[in-house]
């Protein structure tokens, strides 16, 4: 064959001299640039081969057009922000916590700069980077010292191994739970090299149970929270404080996994029944764990709070190291802490406590007002209707906020089409799916993003 007809074909060079090359250049990297251009090019070659092609899309410009939507759909960044109208505050597969305003600018500038991580400017002698978030943690709580790793789950299989490896610890049947994807807790206790010894049953575990457990390979006991699930009916478990008592008596210590670990009392705000770290140090736990980035509101992390003595042995633990956190997190876990020590400011800048505390009355007004945005758009059913948002992130599961949703029907695109286009618009919209309907509940939609929600949802219902 003759390679006649190729030689209309641009050089990859000319492509990518032209403006929206340029213009992607900016924001792509260059191999990525230029592997769109040849894949144009390639598929243009393929097609010139069968026969002619219209000269107008063999134009560098033309080419370059085809080549930023392939940019768009194979180069595009793979993090990107998702507006999240699902009404689920704690959303584990959308990064859980939003972070408040002070938290992201202090893990920016953490990042961008060389911060005293590991040096106390005082004497400019080394230190540990656990005491820029130390005293605060046990301000806030009363622990008597403080330590934070990765997440929760580093931090249970950390301090069951500090504390218990090739130990039994008492765990009742009833809190033997998962919390999503791969925290199982009898799996998590085997990793640690500490020996699960399961007492009581799913619903009934009385402290005579624990008792009767005790004997000389016993280390601990461990509390669950059951976060995620709850047992309604016939159903019995000691409190911390009963666990506490038998704990001290034997002389076993006893471990708190509290899971959501809000820092102050939620009930104010409808949330009942979640466990308050201070309240568990205050009723005997020993060690008392969480998570950062659920009740909290802030970054990922692990917080374990306890008596100085299993606080050094825990830190002394040489898995510490692999599961320490970096500057930028604790940069952002200080900024959240420092805005926990005023629980009033808090609930005006920790995005989290003011979206549990917006009134439902003001996510009706929105929704209507999201509704009237598309009113004249053909072909829409839309309804303004009562409904519930969940805290979610493994937080009691049957607390519904009362809230309100915007439900949006089309009679040419169904509910999973729309949501599907809605996830890979510009910006990304998780909204809910129900009855062939979509909803969108505003409670973890920032009140700036309700414009772009509109404009995004209207994007999507375009034919
Ligand atoms: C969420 C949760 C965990 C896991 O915490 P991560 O921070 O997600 O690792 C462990 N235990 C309980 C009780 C939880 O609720």
């Amino acid at each position: 064959m003759s390679a006649g007809p190729w030689r209309q074909l641009p050089a990859v060079h000319e492509v990518l001299a032209t403006p929206p090359m340029q213009a992607a250049a900016s924001q792509t990297p260059r191999p990525l640039l230029v592997e769109a251009v040849r894949s144009i090019l390639a598929d243009l070659r393929t097609r010139l081969r069968l026969g002619p092609v219209p000269a107008a899309e063999l134009s560098p410009e033309h080419i370059a057009s085809v080549a930023t939507r392939w940019l768009a759909q194979h180069a595009a960044c793979r993090v990107r922000s998702v507006i999240n109208a699902t009404g689920i505050l704690l959303h584990t597969n959308l990064g859980r916590a939003p972070m408040a305003e002070s938290a992201a600018c202090a893990a920016a500038n953490a990042a961008r700069c060389y911060v005293n991580l590991e040096m106390d400017l005082v004497t400019g002698q080394r230190s540990s980077r656990q005491h820029l978030v130390r005293e605060w943690l046990c301000r806030l709580t009363g622990a008597a010292a403080a330590t934070v790793v990765n997440n929760n789950a580093a931090a249970t299989v950390l301090v069951l191994r500090a504390l218990a490896a090739n130990r039994e610890v008492v765990v009742s049947r009833g809190q033997l739970v998962e919390i999503g994807g791969s925290f199982r807790l009898p799996e998590i206790m085997a990793v640690s090299g500490a020996l699960l010894r399961e007492v009581g049953t799913t619903n009934i575990t009385r402290l005579s149970d624990y008792a009767a457990a005790i004997n000389e390979r016993t280390a601990a006991l461990l509390r669950v929270h059951h976060s995620n699930y709850q047992i309604v009916g016939h159903h019995e478990e000691p409190g911390t404080a009963e666990l506490a008592g038998l704990a001290r008596q034997r002389h076993l210590l006893l471990i708190d996994d509290i899971g959501s670990g809000a820092l102050f009392d939620l009930e104010p705000w409808g949330l009942h029944g979640e466990p308050v770290a201070s309240r568990s140090l205050a009723a005997g736990a020993d060690v008392v764990l969480f998570s950062g980035d659920k009740l909290l509101g802030g970054p990922q992390a692990g917080i374990i709070l306890g008596r100085g003595d299993l606080i050094q042995r825990i830190e002394g633990d040489p898995l510490m190291r692999a599961v320490r956190l970096d500057k930028m997190v604790l940069a952002a876990l200080e900024a959240t802490l420092r805005l926990c020590l005023d629980p009033p400011r808090a609930r005006q800048e920790v995005p989290l406590l003011r979206m549990i505390s917006l009134p439902a009355e003001e996510l009706r007004q929105r929704a209507e007002k999201l509704t009237r945005g598309l009113q004249d758009l053909p072909g829409l059913s839309l309804q303004v209707r009562a409904d519930h948002s969940y805290v979610g992130g493994g937080t009691t599961p049957n607390q519904p906020l009362p809230s309100w949703v915007a439900v949006v029907q089309s009679s040419t695109i169904s509910a999973a089409d729309l949501a599907r286009r809605l996830r890979l618009g510009q910006p990304a919209v998780v909204a809910r799916i129900q009855d062939d309907s979509v909803l969108f509940d505003l409670r973890a939609v920032f009140p700036e993003q309700d414009d772009a929600l509109l404009q995004a949802i209207r994007a999507a219902l375009q034919p």
